[in-house]
């Protein structure tokens, strides 16, 4: 049986305690912080953070900030990346230390979702290669500091960005990294040309047995994404529809919403899902 956690991006300017209550009540169990603008968060307000979202029933993912290029031509705008990334693994860390130090099982890994890179008119290998050799170093540090995290590089929405389906899943098999499936940047990425039938079998074909991603209605271009929107129902409907189509190895799935009013298009979503 599939389980499905759905929530939004953010609090939508409710304090965390009260959008962990509002989530709870409405059957919602999940909730991505967003540092996309930067880490501000403190090591004690994570920690009180993690406590509330364990007494609260809710799932906690990051999303770190969306000024991250791994493959640079400049070394220190790198350096500054990976600053950023580990700088998100340290305060997601402490949203679980709460858990571990009332249970003996090991706390579910809190997944750091980032955008890794752009092409910047390079052969998509040699791109492939500095951020493999980048990921795979990170993973080191995280590993010596015993972070209790994964980094989860996501499906990006233009075809400038690093980050198809294809490329992430090499990633996975060679660094042993995470993954985030954005839903809406692969269609956007593909110009709406592959429809979620064809999105969600790729998908399953990667036999995750936990499958992180976002999702939200998207306007595109011939340069791909251009903003999130609220989904039409159309559009909603084929996505709850695919959901079927992921193997039977998948055991969970989170779906975060990123649309412009996550928490009303996550309760939608929500519904749908039930209804269907
Ligand atoms: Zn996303």
């Amino acid at each position: 049986m599939l389980k499905i956690k759905i929530g939004p991006s953010g609090t939508t300017g409710l304090s965390y305690e009260e959008a962990f209550s509002y989530l709870k009540a409405n059957g919602l169990t999940a909730l991505e912080v967003p540092f996309t603008y930067g880490v501000r968060m403190k090591s004690d307000q994570a920690k009180d953070i993690g406590y509330l979202a364990n007494k609260y029933g809710i799932g906690l993912s990051v999303h770190g900030p969306y000024y991250i290029n791994l493959a640079s031509l400049e070394s220190d705008k790198v350096e500054a990346s990976k600053q950023r990334i580990l700088h998100s693994c340290e305060i997601a860390n402490e949203f679980s230390t709460v858990n571990s130090d009332q249970a003996d099982i090991q706390p579910d890994k809190i997944n750091i979702i980032f955008h890794p890179g752009f092409y910047m008119g390079r052969d998509p290998k040699i791109v492939y290669d500095l951020i493999r050799k980048e990921i795979s170093e990170l993973i080191q540090i995280i590993d010596e500091k015993q972070y209790n995290v994964r980094l989860c590089p996501e499906t990006t929405g233009k075809p400038s960005q690093f980050g198809s389906l294809e490329e992430l899943s090499r990633l996975i098999k060679d660094t042993d990294c995470g993954i985030c499936i954005d839903f809406a940047h692969l269609w956007a990425r593909n110009q709406g040309q592959k429809n979620f039938d064809t999105i969600m079998q790729n998908v399953a074909n990667l036999k995750l047995e936990k499958i992180h991603s976002h999702f939200s209605g998207i306007e595109y271009g011939p340069k791909g994404e251009k903003k999130h929107i609220p989904f039409s129902p159309d559009y909603l409907n084929e996505f709850v529809n695919s959901i079927s189509l992921l193997s039977e190895k998948t055991k969970q799935i989170t779906i975060i919403c990123e649309s412009p009013e996550p928490l009303e298009d996550a309760m939608f979503l929500k519904n749908t899902i039930v209804s269907t």
